[in-house]
């Protein structure tokens, strides 16, 4: 559920339970709201009305996008259909939209909210909406819907007869479904002997920094963690062999560990161009224009001045790159003649040695850029 906060929040558990320092590390750095956040926030905010006309009886009007109309309405349909066949086997069955869901038993100060809870004959279900679709989530082992459950326990069991709690995760735009049940004492189980030691440990600021790639990935962290630098450099010198040449059984012990290298390294230089932006020197480094796509933004006009220049519509058409137009004309022709047909937008900051011909970003006029890509192309 996009908008939990919490220190021991459902939504960032996958970090907490592996890496409880990481609490401590990361309190008071600034969250970084994604374009992912918003339009999932949004899907929640579409959902929950939608949901609530439907327990009410209401008709309120929900103005959205069509795309997130169109999967929210999907996932209405997922909860109506579990809460249909729930009433089926009991038609005491009950549906809570939007419940706070206090897990503080296990995780001080602990609390989510679940999309949509059923309880119903002997089980409790917690679906959970996601909006991804990056990344199909599994509900199996799901540390963020099993705190759900636990809070299902905390807050329905002396209300509702149940002694099983089923979650389901439902990603519409990916058509994933994933479901988890459990028992109520599995669940208490788990709560007990897991989150509630490393709970501890997290709220209080104590236990090892334990890198990885599940609970770095979101970790605010992730760019400036000393541990998580020491386990990625450290990877391969730790099990150095003596041949000359890496062999199979080293390739087989590097390759699953590619990938978080690789986002580590741009989540350095991502780091790096940040604190530079913000006014910090990293010596031998200077914060450049990256080059940006030259896009022609008015094509009849480019075309009439190519054919008035006796250029045919056939060579015009097969050459239409702009690369090869320029080379077909020549550089210094085509620059006077394209003048007013192309775009060349201002290119992202990015990070390069100071020997990088390229001027200082905060240099660079618009047209200078232009001509700079002029220049290389
Ligand atoms: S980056 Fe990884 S290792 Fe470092 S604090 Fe965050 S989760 Fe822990």
């Amino acid at each position: 559920m996009p908008g939990e906060h919490a220190r021991l929040s459902a939504s960032s558990s996958a970090r907490w339970l592996a890496c409880p320092p990481s609490v401590k590390l990361t309190e008071g750095m600034p969250e970084k709201e994604s374009e992912w956040a918003a339009e999932g926030t949004e899907a929640h905010r579409v959902a929950e009305v939608k949901l609530r006309n439907y327990t009410n009886g209401t008709e309120d009007r929900v103005v959205c996008e069509a795309e997130i109309d169109r999967y929210t309405n999907d996932y209405c349909g997922y909860v109506v259909e579990q809460f249909n066949a729930a009433k089926k086997a009991d038609h005491k069955a009950k549906l809570f939209i939007e419940e706070r869901l206090d897990y503080s038993e296990w995780a001080r100060e602990g609390q989510g909210t679940g999309d949509a809870v059923i309880i119903a004959d002997n089980t409790c279900h917690i679906i959970d909406l996601k909006y991804g679709r990056n990344i199909s989530v599994s509900a199996i082992s799901n540390p963020q819907l099993r705190l759900y459950a636990l809070g299902a326990i905390s807050t329905y069991s002396l209300i509702y007869d149940f002694d099983k709690v089923k979650v389901h995760i439902y990603q519409p735009r990916i058509g994933n479904i994933s479901t988890e049940e459990l028992t109520v004492s599995e669940l208490t189980e788990w709560g007990d002997t897991v989150v509630k030691p490393a709970a501890d440990q997290a709220y209080k600021g104590e236990g090892e920094f334990n890198p990885g790639e599940t609970q770095c990935r979101w970790c605010l962290a992730k760019e400036s963690c000393r541990a998580r630098a020491r386990k990625n450099l450290k990877t391969f010198v730790e099990n150095e062999g003596s041949d000359k040449m890496l062999t199979h059984e080293e390739l087989a012990m590097l390759l699953p560990r590619l990938k978080e290298i690789k986002s580590w390294c741009e989540d350095i230089e991502g780091y790096a161009l940040s604190q530079m932006l913000n006014g910090e020197t990293i010596e031998g480094y200077k914060v450049v224009e990256s080059n940006a796509r030259r896009k022609v933004i008015d094509e009849p006009g480019l075309c009439t001045e190519l054919v008035e220049k006796g250029y045919t519509m056939e060579q015009i058409s097969q050459l239409k790159p702009i690369t090869q137009l320029e080379k077909l004309v020549g550089k210094k022709d085509f620059t006077i003649l394209s003048a007013g047909y192309i775009d060349k937008p201002k290119g992202s900051p990015a990070i390069a040695p100071l020997n990088d011909k390229r001027k200082p970003y905060e240099d660079i006029t618009a047209d200078e850029a232009f001509k700079d890509i002029e220049a290389n192309s």
